[in-house]
């Protein structure tokens, strides 16, 4: 019995409405699959043997009037309770049509809507009602599953993938979230209807590739995906990064299972999804750059920038954000090699003030990935590299409490160039603008506005006895 569990108030407000009103009601889903791992539970979904409008509302109505939204094409309701989004639907029969992931729905028993879930541990239910309130309805195993760590469907997987393909995304989803493993029936299933992918909009399998991205271990997932041919279907630049070529017996390391490594070491450090994209994406390019030089082995020239100009194209086919977000993964996927070039030298000034006027306050976020980068197996290198990393660290705070390089903004206006020497718009104003800024950035002078001024006189007489002489 799962009493015990139901803690939250509506449910026992819940079973006393729908005890007066005779109807048979049930807690369903991932509220119950989230309760018995003991993680944070999510919305609270609600399933009625009859009207599950009629109960939301009648049940709103006793809590104080609470408004309820209604969605009569579905048969759905919903209200918010004590912070809690609480979902009533009518228990329901579905069958499909190959052509499409939208079933045929007809009013059915609890038990016909549990055979309509996705997996076993998603089936779960306890009942609401006053005959067995707090009993555990699990007529597919799913608890065993959950102890055993399973995900596993509760009809014939390949029935159940055909009908809603986008269930094989949930269940690499499910697997990568929970850190569960996909039964073998299960996992032959996904592959063998992996075209049926074709069918779920980009829309929907890119919310359930955003939630692997975001797991504690997204490899797991994308390893998943990349084994069971989904990965190929919608993203074919990731798995381009695949295999080692081998030219005069030197080969290059695997690109996929580096990036995947790089993708983990951020997840460790970063939950920003977009971090995390820009390590899956950083070396992007390395496929179509990829070439032998004799006398230096294996090249990948440009492909920073290359792999810049892929996101945007990557983006745009998988209807990821077209705003500052991916502008922030083409940023660092450009830059990302910059903090390992300038480890490999004398860590100077002015290179790391270079470094941090082009990345400003995406600064730590380059240093995470860059340092996550390095996945070499020669334990003295990757040595090597931490220890100029903490130089690398240590000289940008230094240079920052100095010059303030993050949010770099120009000491002299363009306006006041053009009033100090009578100017009207031209290119010497732009001119002597850059020439301070790159003074600032060499660290002839340091960022500060009286010095910048004093400057500014210098260069510019120069560049105007330049421009007399030059005609
Ligand atoms: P999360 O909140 O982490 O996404 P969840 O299990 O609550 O997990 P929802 O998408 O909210 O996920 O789905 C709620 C429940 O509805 C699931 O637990 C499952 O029983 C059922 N469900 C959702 N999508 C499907 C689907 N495509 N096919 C079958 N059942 C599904």
């Amino acid at each position: 019995m799962m009493q015990e569990y139901l803690t939250h108030p509506i449910f026992h407000i819940l079973a006393e409405i729908a005890e007066e009103n005779n109807i048979e009601t049930y807690v369903i889903g991932g509220y119950v699959r989230d309760l018995l791992l003991h993680r944070p539970s999510q919305d609270i979904d609600i399933v009625v043997q009859g009207n599950g409008i009629a109960l939301a509302e009648a049940t709103a109505q006793k809590l104080g009037h609470l408004k309820v939204s209604v969605f009569k094409n579905f048969g759905t309701a919903m209200f918010r309770y004590k912070g809690t989004e609480i979902e009533f639907v009518g228990a329901r029969k579905e069958s499909y049509r190959s052509d499409s992931r939208k079933p045929l729905v007809e009013a059915g028993t609890i038990d016909d809507d549990q055979k309509r879930r996705d997996f076993t541990i998603n089936a779960l239910a306890i009942s609401l009602n006053k005959r067995d309130y707090g009993r555990l309805v699990d007529p597919f195993k799913g608890l065993q599953h959950l102890q055993e760590r399973l995900i596993k469907t509760p009809l014939e997987p390949g029935i159940t993938f055909s009908d809603d393909p986008l269930r094989m995304m949930r269940a690499i989803r499910f697997a990568t979230q929970l850190n569960f493993k996909i039964e073998e029936n299960t996992f032959k299933a996904i592959r063998a209807n992996k075209d049926r992918l074709t069918i779920i909009s980009t829309e929907r399998i890119m919310d359930e590739f955003n939630k692997i991205m975001l797991s504690p271990e997204p490899s797991r997932g994308i390893f998943l995906l990349e084994e069971t041919g989904l990965l190929e279907m919608f993203f074919p630049e990731l798995t381009a990064l695949k295999g080692v070529e081998i030219i005069d017996g030197i080969g290059h390391k695997d690109n996929f299972y580096h990036t995947m490594a790089v993708l983990d070491t951020v997840a460790l450090y970063s939950n920003d999804l977009w971090l995390r994209w820009a390590a899956l994406l950083h070396d992007i390019a390395k496929p179509v750059t990829k070439k032998f030089i004799k006398g230096q082995g294996w090249t990948f020239y440009g492909h920073n920038h290359i792999g810049e100009r892929m996101v945007a194209k990557i983006f745009n086919r998988l209807k990821l954000p077209q705003n500052e977000k991916m502008k922030y993964v083409q940023k660092l996927v450009n830059l990302h090699m910059r903090p390992i070039v300038l480890s490999e030298e004398i860590v100077t000034d002015s290179a790391v003030r270079r470094l941090l006027f082009d990345t400003g306050n995406d600064i730590d976020d380059l240093m995470t990935l860059a340092e996550a980068d390095i996945t070499s197996k020669n334990e003295e290198k990757v040595k090597r590299f931490l220890k100029n990393f903490k130089i690398v660290r240590r000289k940008l705070k230094e240079v920052e409490e100095k010059d303030s390089i993050r949010n770099f903004q120009p000491p002299i206006s363009g306006e006041e160039i053009m009033e100090t020497f009578h100017l009207s718009p031209c290119r010497l104003i732009g001119d002597i603008k850059n020439a301070i800024k790159e003074a600032i950035l060499d660290g002839i002078i340091p960022n500060k506005d009286e010095e910048a001024r004093a400057y500014m006189f210098k260069i510019a007489a120069e560049l105007m006895k330049d421009k007399e002489t030059n005609g």
